[in-house]
């Protein structure tokens, strides 16, 4: 009885502690983003389920340098759309900040999609 009931009990505290939504890898998330054209890197990437059900999801997107407010537009809905096809995530509560390359986030203002 007891090494049941402990092994039911780490799961309940893992699903509590898991923030990553179900279903989602992060990981794979991450591999999908960075093969955005122009996607240097990724990170700060975040997943959590809100109350009224699909996942959302925040990332900072690190692009190349010198990139015009069209091309990262473009980037964004490229990184909606990837989501979008690949993932069961809520697009309309994605979040990504784009960052140039070289430069750190606390000097950034956020571009919203
Ligand atoms: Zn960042
Ligand atoms: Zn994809």
């Amino acid at each position: 009885m007891m090494p049941r009931a402990i092994k039911l009990l780490g799961n309940a505290v893992r699903v509590l502690l898991e923030e990553t939504p179900k279903g989602l890898d992060l990981d794979e998330v991450r591999m999908h983003l960075e093969q955005v054209p122009h996607v240097v890197a990724v990170h700060d990437l975040h997943a959590s389920t809100v109350s009224t059900g699909m996942p959302i999801l925040m990332a900072h997107v690190v692009v190349e340098r010198g990139l015009t407010m069209e091309d990262a537009a473009r980037i964004l809905s490229q990184l909606q759309n990837c989501l979008r096809e690949h993932f069961p995530v809520s697009i309309p509560h994605t979040t990504f900040q784009l960052e140039p390359e070289g430069y750190s986030s606390a000097s950034l203002p956020q571009m919203h999609s």
